[in-house]
């Protein structure tokens, strides 16, 4: 190993990668270029190291590349610092004739995941703290330990994890308060409902029609509000800043339920 500098970086040159493998296991898919010490933390620059990939859609390998780009992700921190993965990866044709993808971007197993900006090490370190203690007091914990990150990204992360996920990460007293909330709602049984996309013909909708949505929601995307606002003939979109689907615990809330009070009268 030797080390170089390179404006504000230092860059360490990897000779062998005998005990990288055992210090950063989830980065065996791919092939440690170099790493650079940075101000805030590290930057680790990799490329992949197979020759095909597999088609997401057909399952398929292909070995025809159409292009390479830079991936910037955020990585497990290295004793609570920052690391930023640059992971050069290859767009591949797929030839397959009855496949309807026609080009697709390799992931690497463990690692990457569709178009995530982090890996997977990190994402489950984030989920982790989220299940843990959500909200303002869980970001600025995962920034204390190298894994910077917003209230509203950690809860929307949560948001998309399944049910079974959830209820085994948590505890009784998460399970008492969240059996308090539910039973102020009218139903009483939470969301059953409306966790399934069922398809919606809303033309069909003549009265007018208030659709509530957050951008941050990580279980019905704010695009399918948009499209619902619009096909219904009278309807009206009111966009929440909630950070999650729960869109009373957002801080407009109180704005928010001025709205539908008012709405039967406007
Ligand atoms: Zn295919």
């Amino acid at each position: 190993m030797s080390t170089g500098s390179f404006g504000e970086s230092v860059i360490i040159f990897w000779c062998g990668h005998d005990w990288l493998d055992v210090l950063l296991p989830h980065l065996a898919g791919v092939v440690v270029e170099r790493v650079e010490r940075t101000s805030s933390g590290m930057r680790i620059w990799a490329c992949t190291k197979v020759q095909t990939a597999p088609c997401p859609s057909c399952g398929v390998r292909s070995g025809r590349v159409h292009s390479r780009y830079d991936r910037k992700l955020d990585d497990a921190p290295v004793a609570g610092r920052p690391v930023v993965l640059r992971l050069r990866v290859r767009r591949f044709f797929c030839d397959h004739p009855e496949c309807e993808v026609g080009t697709f971007s390799e992931q690497v197993d463990g690692l990457t995941v569709g178009h995530a900006r982090r890996t997977l090490s990190s994402r489950t370190a984030l989920e982790c703290i989220g299940l843990a203690s959500a909200g303002r007091t869980g970001a600025r914990l995962a920034a204390g330990l190298g894994l910077p990150t917003s209230r509203s990204t950690l809860l929307a992360d949560l948001s998309a994890l399944s049910t079974r996920q959830v209820v085994s990460a948590s505890v009784s007293e998460d399970r008492r308060m969240l059996i308090e909330l539910f039973s102020r709602m009218r139903s009483g049984r939470g969301f059953l409902n409306d966790l399934t996309a069922v398809p919606t013909d809303a033309r069909g909708v003549i009265k007018p029609t208030l659709v509530i949505a957050g951008r941050n929601d990580g279980s019905v995307p704010f695009a399918r509000a948009e499209a619902l606002a619009s096909a219904v003939p009278h309807g009206s979109l009111v966009e929440s800043s909630a950070d999650g689907h729960f869109i009373w615990l957002g801080l407009d809330w109180p704005v928010i339920s001025g709205r539908i009070r008012d709405f039967p009268a406007a």
